[in-house]
């Protein structure tokens, strides 16, 4: 009985090396010392036995059981531990490989020329103002010498909300708003962006665009001013070799009034389609404030002067990118704002 358990522990000690799952473990747990185990039938045998050796079968037998429990548990925890690792292995980040980008979007092509001018602006010490995009017709034509029934408001073909209360066609109204707050104090030098609204639909016009109104207050504020502005503001828009030249026009908030036209950005000045083969491309209004427009907000128009000009920022970046459609800007197509 002695050589047969020993042999029972010799091809069990063997098989469980052998084993290579958790499952086949506990299968050899079963076969050897489960209720119907091999060591546990041989056990059973032990009442044939002659009395004085069952004390010494009995410890052997235990020593086997004991043994065999432990070699199972180890076999089980190390396969356990491989099974891990290589769990692990297989799912290693590999910090070498190139990341995923999440996607981020860009700037819309408006935000961007905006900024752009705001930041030239502003380095010529000029503030940005913002002023209501819903506005009283005395802001937005009144007090900038535009009467009732004047036919330079059908130029701005209009989106009324009541008798009194419009969208805004320009970024005009928001000089009278500052003159209010800032009247008698010099100097003021305001850019205003924001949006306006017009009756107008087509390829280059939407009915609602961006505008951005500039305006400065001072005494002795000349028309050479105005000029050494802008005259800056293209050359750093649209490069040093830009020229310049203004066209006498007519607003009524402006005396005398001017359409600014800057050398073709894409010929050069030489002629192409984008500048009808002028070789000139018109990109905004300017003028020297109308003195009634200051005296309406509590300047003395004898002792001090200022200038104004209003440019659309669509029309900025459909000359600087090339867009020959205005609605592209308000498409929300996403091959298109991609590009900048
Ligand atoms: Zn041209």
């Amino acid at each position: 009985m002695q050589e047969k358990l020993l042999e029972i522990a010799n091809e069990a000690e063997r098989a469980i090396e052998r084993a290579d799952t958790v499952e086949a473990v506990e299968e050899l747990r079963i076969r050897y010392l489960g209720k119907k185990g091999v060591l546990t039938q041989l056990l059973r045998g032990m009442g044939a036995l002659p009395a004085a050796e069952r004390p010494l079968v009995g410890k052997l037998a235990n020593e086997v059981k004991v043994r065999l429990e432990s070699l199972l548990a180890d076999r089980a925890s190390t396969l356990k531990k491989h099974a891990k690792a290589r769990k692990l292995a297989a799912e290693r980040i590999d910090v070498t490989l190139p990341g995923l980008r999440p996607f981020l979007g860009s700037l819309h092509p408006l935000t961007v020329v905006r900024t752009e001018i705001e930041e030239i602006f502003l380095g010529l010490g000029f503030q940005i103002v913002e002023g209501p995009e819903v506005e009283l017709d005395y802001y937005n034509f009144e007090a900038l010498n535009f009467p009732k029934d004047h036919p330079a408001r059908d130029m701005q073909d209009t989106f009324f909300v009541s008798d009194e209360v419009l969208l805004r066609t320009h970024t005009s109204p928001v000089q009278v708003r500052t003159f209010e707050k800032t009247a008698p104090a010099v100097p003021v030098k305001i850019i205003a962006p924001g949006k306006v609204y017009r009756e107008d639909d087509d390829a280059t016009h939407s009915p609602m665009f961006h505008q951005v109104e500039g305006f400065a207050v001072d005494t002795h504020i000349t028309l050479a001013d105005l000029k050494g502005v802008l005259n800056s503001f293209v050359r750093e828009m649209y490069g040093e070799k830009t020229r310049m030249r203004f066209r006498p026009s007519f607003f009524p908030f402006t005396e005398p009034s001017a359409e600014v036209d800057i050398s073709c950005v894409i010929c050069g000045g030489r002629g192409c389609r984008v500048c009808a083969h002028t070789g000139w491309l018109e990109i905004l209004g300017a003028g020297m404030i109308h003195p009634r427009v200051l005296e309406v907000s509590g300047y003395d128009s004898e002792k001090v002067s200022g200038f104004a000009f209003g440019m659309g920022i669509e029309r900025i970046a459909m000359l600087k990118y090339g867009v020959d459609n205005i609605r592209l800007f308000f498409d929300n197509d996403i091959r298109f704002l991609a590009q900048f």
